[in-house]
């Protein structure tokens, strides 16, 4: 991972080079993913599972997201997904960024985000996460315990405090509230402490569960933000200037944006009115990048099962709950296959089947139950809605490997990324090239595209 930019430099043959050796993707239209796929596959004979990421779709939840929440400003939750392409756009974007550790804060950072727009987001932090964020500059960290701030007053006397209260939703994906957040009745002592301690605590955050599926529940958390607001300046003399309404906004499936939004909107206006100060942010992580990216798997073996005249299928798949599929386990998440080229005869002929992944354990178990066409050995299933939570947490058990990610981009995302990215990318001839993704522009091509061959966070050159 070292120094990529050096890399690439403003070398022209650099990049050309790596365009000469085809790790890029150039869709003058809006990319179909699929033809995408199958075109990947056969031009570089692929054998290997793989994720098509589609940048067009992270601008767009982008666009969606200032038009229906335009006061709330994103700080992209890292730990999400932290493909050096993902935070690169969103950089360029504007949004500011959630880090969980110094190796996160440090990421961001070497694409040229000013730390004053990073929140350190983990209540528990390790002492020298906290040095390496007084080092680099990055104040704005939350805290929901009396160890934490004590803390902070040793290593990180400067911080700008956020207290981050317990309020979740009755139903998420995946609950945080056992974990973190401190309740309101006990938040009250909690910022007594920080007064005698002479901290300066800024405002309040919360985090309703990620893939919260109550929306109503953002209107009790910005209620209650709004007590301990009062009851800072109140009691305390703190004027606080931030509120945090955290993650748990929808990835492309579940609960929607529009209703959510709808609700912290009301609240905003009921607790927080225009004009009243306060700045608000969030920090969203699935909303941005499941939608974007798209797992290709093929399947290397197939076992067949008769029993009472009906005929089941088992599918070994080479990406399982060990690499990808790790989101099944952690993230409580429900994949959904779907087949490349389907033959319009199979649309009627489908069979109960379940999917596996490649490694000897019997736990590896993709779906349990599906119903697909006959499939061959050698032929490719795809997952869409696999960029939330899945690259950053797989390992390489048994000895397979992660898939790699090929970025695509239509002419029309990439011209409009052109602008925005002008601050964090170097320019070459009027082209912009990222540092740490390697994408670029090929002149030869049809259009504007991109290139990536990361193994993540790695530019291959
Ligand atoms: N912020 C914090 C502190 C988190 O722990 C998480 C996820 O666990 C997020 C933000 C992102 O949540 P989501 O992906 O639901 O938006």
């Amino acid at each position: 991972e070292s120094n990529n930019s050096s890399m690439i430099s403003t070398n022209i043959s650099m990049m050309d080079l790596m365009f000469d050796n085809r790790r890029y993707r150039v869709t003058p239209e809006t990319p179909d993913i699929k033809q995408l796929a199958t075109d990947l596959i056969h031009n570089y004979n692929l054998e290997e599972p793989f994720f098509v990421c589609d940048i067009g779709q992270i601008i767009k939840k982008h666009e969606a997201w200032n038009l229906y929440m335009p006061r709330v400003r994103p700080f992209y939750a890292v730990k999400c997904n932290d493909s050096p392409l993902v935070l690169e756009t969103l950089a360029g974007l504007g949004t500011g960024f959630d880090c969980a550790s110094k190796v996160e804060m440090r990421k961001v950072l070497e694409i040229g985000v000013s730390p004053t727009d990073i929140i350190y987001a983990n209540p528990a932090k390790p002492r020298s996460h906290i040095v390496a964020a007084a080092e680099q500059g990055v104040q704005t960290v939350t805290f929901d315990s009396h160890v934490e701030l004590l803390k902070m007053k040793r290593y990180l006397p400067g911080a700008k405090l956020v207290v981050r209260i317990r309020c979740e939703a009755e139903r998420a994906q995946c609950p945080l509230g056992m974990k973190f957040g401190v309740n309101i009745e006990d938040a009250t002592e909690l910022l007594n402490a920080a007064k005698s301690l002479e901290m300066d605590v800024i405002g309040v955050s919360f985090h309703v569960g990620s893939g919260c599926m109550d929306p109503p529940v953002f209107y009790r958390a910005i209620a209650e933000a709004r007590i301990l607001f009062d009851y800072a300046a109140r009691e305390l003399g703190y004027d606080f200037s931030l509120l945090d309404i955290g993650g748990g906004f929808p990835g492309n499936t579940g609960t929607s944006i529009v209703e959510i939004a709808g609700v912290v909107n009301n609240a905003l206006e009921d607790f927080f009115p225009q004009g009243c100060g306060v700045e608000v942010i969030a920090e969203p992580g699935r909303y941005y990048v499941a939608a974007a990216f798209t797992l290709v798997t093929q399947i290397h073996s197939i076992r067949e099962i008769k029993s009472d005249d009906i005929t089941r299928y088992m599918y070994y798949i080479n990406d399982g709950i060990y690499g990808s599929f790790n989101c099944i386990m952690y993230d409580h998440a429900i994949v959904r296959p779907e087949v490349i080229g389907i033959r319009q005869s199979d649309e009627v002929n489908l069979f109960e089947c379940s999917i596996w992944g490649p490694t000897c354990d019997g736990l590896d178990q993709v779906c349990s139950s599906e119903l697909l066409p006959k499939m061959e050995v050698g032929e490719w299933l795809v997952f869409p809605d696999m960029g939330a939570y899945t690259l950053v947490a797989g390992g390489t058990f048994n000895g397979f490997p992660l898939p790699k990610v090929h970025t695509v981009a239509s002419a029309i995302t990439w011209n409009s990324l052109k602008d925005v990215m002008k601050t964090l990318a170097f320019v070459v001839d009027d082209v912009p090239v990222f540092p740490n993704s390697g994408v670029g522009y090929n002149r030869d091509a049809v259009g504007w595209g991109c290139v990536e061959e990361a193994v993540i966070g790695r530019v291959v050159s």
